[in-house]
């Protein structure tokens, strides 16, 4: 993870570490290197500025130059604006806490890893937050979706909505929420239908769902080694739904971290966990100043 971004960073801070001046020109030929490293790392071109013009603004000034271990300090300062780009000091948890059950509803394109991420994040819940969970599968348009989650339940051992074959989605949630309170579930994840695009339809149902069964949490799951075009998948979910936060997929392969650098300036929305590999236990909580130290080593 963020292997590639990570060396050329850490690169650029060695010739920083341990020199007993800085002058301005030294901040400026440094910043001018981090700012290639995070383009090559496919981070979005206004995010890039915004995040070089914070450090350096910071990092000239006077007290920063002429302090005993200058290097060190800009090194602090990338780290600093490194967390805020990821999202702040603060890690945004779910908000389960709502009447029971309370309605997880994931969303996403078709093949982000949203039905995995389904079974990764009930299996979490169960484990990080004592509660019980219950799955359905709204997808009714790729063919054996909600059999795949049925599946997956198998394997966590988490409950799932008995399958009714030729009930529309909206029907699907309706019934999800109903079988969920009877059963006393404190949350019930939506699997909904992926498609292949952004498309009206898609987000027609999104709403239609999320009408049905009010949900706490619209999560996103996009794929990270979709770099940029992550960034943009969210954005147009942004507009469309209410999201409260992101699961980035496929972390475990990305070398570079574009999307995750990205997505919180570009979509205003949180990275609330990564997945980090196939097995269902592979789901982490985003933990921003973790991830910065992880990329600066
Ligand atoms: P969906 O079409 O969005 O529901 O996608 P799936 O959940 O079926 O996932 C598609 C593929 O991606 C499967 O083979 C998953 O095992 C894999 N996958 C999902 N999340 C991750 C992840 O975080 N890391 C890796 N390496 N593979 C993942």
């Amino acid at each position: 993870m963020f292997d590639s971004l990570s060396d050329r960073l850490g690169g650029v801070f060695d010739g920083l570490r341990g020199r007993g001046a800085l002058r301005e020109q030294d901040v400026r030929d440094a910043m001018r290197e981090v700012r290639i490293a995070l383009l090559e790392a496919d981070v979005a071109l206004p995010v890039v500025r915004r995040f070089i013009d914070a450090v350096t603004e910071r990092a000239i000034g006077a007290d920063v130059l002429k302090s005993v271990t200058p290097g060190q300090q800009v090194i602090k300062i990338v780290s600093d604006e490194l967390v805020e780009m990821l999202g702040g000091e603060e890690t945004v948890g779910l908000d389960l806490e709502a009447k029971p059950p309370v309605v997880i509803m994931m969303v996403g394109l078709q093949g982000s890893g949203k039905t995995t991420s389904t079974a990764k994040l009930a299996k979490f819940i169960r484990e990080k937050h004592g509660k019980k969970a219950m799955m359905a599968s709204l997808d009714v348009n790729r063919p054996a979706a909600q059999e795949q989650l049925k599946v997956l339940g198998e394997q966590i051992d988490c409950l799932t909505l008995p399958i009714v074959q030729g009930q529309q989605p909206v029907d699907i949630a309706r019934r999800a929420v109903e079988s969920a309170k009877l059963q006393a579930i404190d949350v019930l994840l939506l699997d909904t239908a992926g498609r292949l695009h952004v498309d009206e339809a898609l987000m027609a149902e999104m709403k239609a769902v999320s009408a049905i069964s009010a949900p706490q949490e619209v999560l996103l799951v996009v794929d990270s080694l979709t770099g940029q075009d992550a960034v943009n998948v969210a954005k147009s979910f942004t507009d469309e739904v209410p999201l409260t936060g992101v699961i980035l997929t496929r972390m475990d392969g990305d070398a570079r971290g574009g999307a995750a650098l990205s997505m919180r300036h570009v979509t205003g929305k949180p990275i609330k966990f990564a997945g980090t590999g196939e097995k269902l236990d592979a789901l982490e909580a985003f933990h921003p100043k973790r991830v910065a130290d992880r990329i600066l080593g």
